[in-house]
């Protein structure tokens, strides 16, 4: 896939790719909505003494609305540009400066594209106006006004201690015939950009955690408020883990119908290398809150399904039939395992035998064949009519 890396951050792109969705698509959004390079420095804090030795104050991160005079039928053209993708991915979380109307017009693109929509939502948590609830209607009014269909990225990272209630509007939503779906991982801790929206004033309200909560992969190092503004100042990219949820809550979340599995992998976070076989060890064997044959529902028919939306090539996925492409995992209920933790997080899993990409083995006898890469990129059906279209 082609990247547009004009006015995407480096590490957004490398977040968005690696994150399991349409990773071109969120691209292609970000960049619409654009990134101011020089953020408005935050207010002065009211009575600081000037004769104090200054620390860094954190900044807030404001992306752009879309550039000065583009017309909804750039946009357009823009997107035709992108035939061939997925979907139209939206990181709302990280442009906060993105309106609710450019949202609604996002959506209305993608409705005319025949695309669904992947969203991160606009906000986390509890704090109103902005809560995470907040957040769900604002996606499920765009789709409701524009036909779009909605695939909500990881209600549980977002939703948080709220995931059960954002599940049960995705529910209502999809009772009243919208197409609405969503996914989660089961860890209790996300991982984003330090230096990103996500962390401007505010965030530790709004996620309810601390510095402390807030770990590097690399190092371990859970942070101070001293750290968290130095790190959240400077240029470097840096990623941090974000201990925001809890155990009870991911384990009530993961058996939801509704709810596929997806990993939103990225390194440094054992959910790149872990995320299928720990649904396999911990909720279908040791909690029991998960058949074996619902696992594998979420893992590979319902998120095969969710692609038809995109292209007729995802019907040949996630299914076990004659004519189907042969990507099958040959594994042990009673051994299969995670073993990535998050100081060591791109440890392999144990209990896969063989692992078969469209009918070439990636694994056999539980060993990694080394050099092959039979797998092919699904494209959405616009990459066809290409040429008509630009
Ligand atoms: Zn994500």
């Amino acid at each position: 896939m082609v990247h547009e890396r004009q006015g995407v951050p480096e590490g957004a792109e490398r977040r968005l790719a690696l994150d399991g969705q349409v990773d071109l698509a969120e691209v292609v959004a970000v960049r619409l909505l654009g990134q101011d390079a020089a953020p408005p420095q935050a207010p002065t804090q009211q009575g600081q003494a000037d004769a104090r030795p200054r620390r860094p104050q954190p900044k807030p991160v404001n992306l752009k609305v879309l550039p000065k005079g583009i017309s909804r039928e750039d946009l357009i053209k823009i997107m035709r540009g992108y035939a061939g993708a997925l979907g139209v991915g939206m990181g709302i979380e990280y442009a906060p400066g993105a309106s609710r109307l450019e949202v609604i017009d996002m959506f209305r693109v993608a409705a005319e594209r025949k695309l669904p929509v992947y969203t991160h939502m606009r906000s986390a948590g509890r704090v109103d106006p902005g809560s995470a609830i907040q957040s769900v209607e604002e996606v499920i009014g765009a789709a409701a006004i524009t036909g779009a269909s909605l695939h909500i990225v990881h209600v549980n990272s977002t939703c948080l201690r709220d995931s059960l209630e954002c599940i049960s509007m995705i529910e209502g939503a999809r009772a009243r015939g919208l197409d609405v779906t969503t996914e989660a991982y089961p860890y209790i801790a996300g991982m984003t950009a330090i230096n990103s929206a996500l962390f401007n004033p505010g965030w530790r309200e709004k996620l309810g955690i601390d510095d402390g909560d807030l770990v590097l992969p690399e190092s371990g190092e859970h942070l101070t408020k001293e750290r968290f503004d130095e790190l959240h100042n400077s240029k470097a990219q840096q990623f941090v883990l974000v201990f925001a949820n809890t155990q009870e809550i991911v384990d009530a979340v993961i058996p939801n119908p509704l709810i596929m599995i997806a990993s939103d992998g990225l390194e440094g976070h054992p959910r790149n290398a872990g995320t299928y076989s720990r649904i396999l060890a911990q909720y279908v064997r040791e909690k029991k809150t998960l058949t074996l044959i619902e696992a594998l529902r979420k893992m590979t028919l319902m998120p095969a399904q969710m692609l038809e939306r995109s292209t007729p090539a995802a019907r040949h996925k996630g299914r076990v039939q004659e004519g189907a492409d042969a990507d099958i995992v040959v594994f042990d209920p009673q051994t299969i395992a995670d073993r990535s933790t998050f100081a060591n997080p791109m440890e392999p899993s144990v209990g896969v035998h063989y692992l078969l990409v469209a009918g070439t083995p990636v694994i056999a006898e539980g060993t990694l064949v080394p050099d092959v890469f039979p797998g092919q990129a699904l494209i959405g059906p616009g990459r066809a009519h290409a040429g008509s279209n630009r």
